[in-house]
């Protein structure tokens, strides 16, 4: 149950303001993605508050990866801290950048104002709250415990909302997230101060284009519309594939609980003439649709193999040839992550849970994100199993107007990471 006289809490209440602070001036610091701006100012902030303190700081840009330009580089901060004593490393992984501000806003996006409990900005929730916390765990349990043993890590990494290819993923190929390095990892993305994100989801991006020909409107039946055959394939869809996916139900502690089957969305649809540009103030011409490709997110459950949700796709598109004498089709794949999820009983997962019940005095919750995030990289290239996401902030806020973070959120999730830490590397 709670104890709040544990001087290592104690220490992390005193540090509120700090908190507080720290959070505000990253929020302040406008690291938008698209393009990726300001990411060299909030790595260089970083550096200036934990190398006086003796971390060990390391700039890495990701030269030459998806998106990175002397323009908009992708810049990335790895900051280390021995003990000097042997023992395992605990790295918190937050990423810096943050999504559009889009419209609706009543708070100024990069003012991180404070209101109550409350802070406002744009990446308050998703995901400087977070990093903010990390540091403030880090630090304090280093304060306050002499006798650590091991090491640890915090990285402020570009990019993850487009992929994560110029901050996790660069930085997981060169070996920084080998487990002869790194032994947990802690991705405090906003699943909230309870819970405990054990991995996410599988995904497979996909373009599926029918073939026609073309031919004058007034005359169709001298071409072969490639929007009729299209319509077939999404009828086929329909009829067959998405009562399939509803039947499919995972053991995955997925939230929401929607997202507790396989899912497809059909992403866009585009057939026939292109768009006219703007400012054409003409009629279309009379053609038959030559070509109409559809994209498709079909995200998959652990208990799926990637191989059997092409092969179904593959599958329906099959029956509508057999059924339309010149149909032809062709399928690209575009991207695609394994599902991942995290053992219960590994061990930063018993760890969190137990200083969950200890701070919040209640017993942790397990989910599973619909979505991926940069799990996915740490996983597959890292080969890094003991990793999850557990941070402050309401994941439904992410990416929305008047985004904001509560402070007694970040401070108790302060409070559990630095548990973590006590526990994993105490004297
Ligand atoms: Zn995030």
């Amino acid at each position: 149950m709670t104890d709040p006289t544990h001087p290592l809490l104690q220490t992390i209440d005193r540090r509120r303001a700090d908190l507080i602070a720290l959070c505000q001036a990253l929020v302040r610091i406008p690291t938008l993605n698209p393009p990726g701006r300001c990411y060299r100012e909030v790595c260089d902030m970083l550096a200036a508050r934990l190398q006086p303190a003796g971390w060990t700081v390391t700039l890495i840009r990701a030269t030459g990866a998806i998106g990175d330009s002397d323009a908009f580089p992708r810049w990335n901060l790895i900051a280390r801290q021995d003990s000097g004593r042997a023992g395992d490393c605990v790295h918190f992984n937050s990423h810096h950048d943050v999504v559009e501000v889009g419209h609706g806003w009543t708070r100024d996006p990069f003012g991180a104002e404070l209101d109550g409990d409350r802070i406002y900005g744009r990446g308050t929730c998703d995901m400087k709250g977070g990093l903010a916390a990390s540091i403030i765990a880090a630090e304090a349990f280093i304060a306050t415990t002499p006798d650590w043993r091991g090491s640890i890590e915090i990285s402020a990494t570009a990019d993850e909302e487009s992929g994560g290819y110029g901050g996790v993923a660069y930085l997981a190929e060169r070996g920084h997230f080998a487990p002869d390095r790194v032994q947990h990892v802690i991705i405090p993305e906003p699943l909230h101060k309870d819970r405990i994100c054990l991995g996410h989801r599988g995904v497979w991006w996909a373009e599926v284009e029918t073939h026609g020909r073309i031919a004058h409107g007034s005359m169709p039946f001298l071409g072969d519309s490639a929007i009729r055959h299209m319509g077939a394939v999404l009828a086929e869809i329909e009829e067959t594939l998405y009562p399939l996916l509803a039947t499919r139900q995972t053991a995955m502690p997925v939230v929401p609980e929607g997202a507790r089957q396989s899912t497809l969305n059909i992403n866009s649809i585009h057939g026939g003439e292109s768009e006219p540009p703007a400012g054409y103030s003409g009629l279309p011409a009379p053609c038959v649709a030559d070509r109409c490709r559809i994209i498709l997110d079909r995200r998959f459950l652990i208990e799926e193999a990637v191989d059997e949700v092409k092969a179904e796709l593959r599958a329906v598109l099959e029956r509508v040839k057999s059924r339309r004498s010149t149909f032809s089709y062709e399928i690209r794949d575009l991207f695609e992550v394994a599902p991942t999820m995290t053992d219960r009983d590994a061990p930063v997962v018993r760890s969190t849970a137990a200083a969950i019940e200890r701070v919040l005095g209640k017993v942790a919750d397990y989910v599973v994100s619909p979505g991926t995030y940069d799990q996915k990289h740490i996983d597959r290239i890292g080969r890094l199993k003991n990793c999850i996401a557990y941070g402050p902030g309401l994941l439904h806020l992410a990416h929305q107007p008047d985004e904001w973070v509560g402070v007694q959120d970040m401070v108790d999730s302060a409070k559990v990471m630095a548990l973590v830490l006590d526990d994993l590397l105490g004297g």
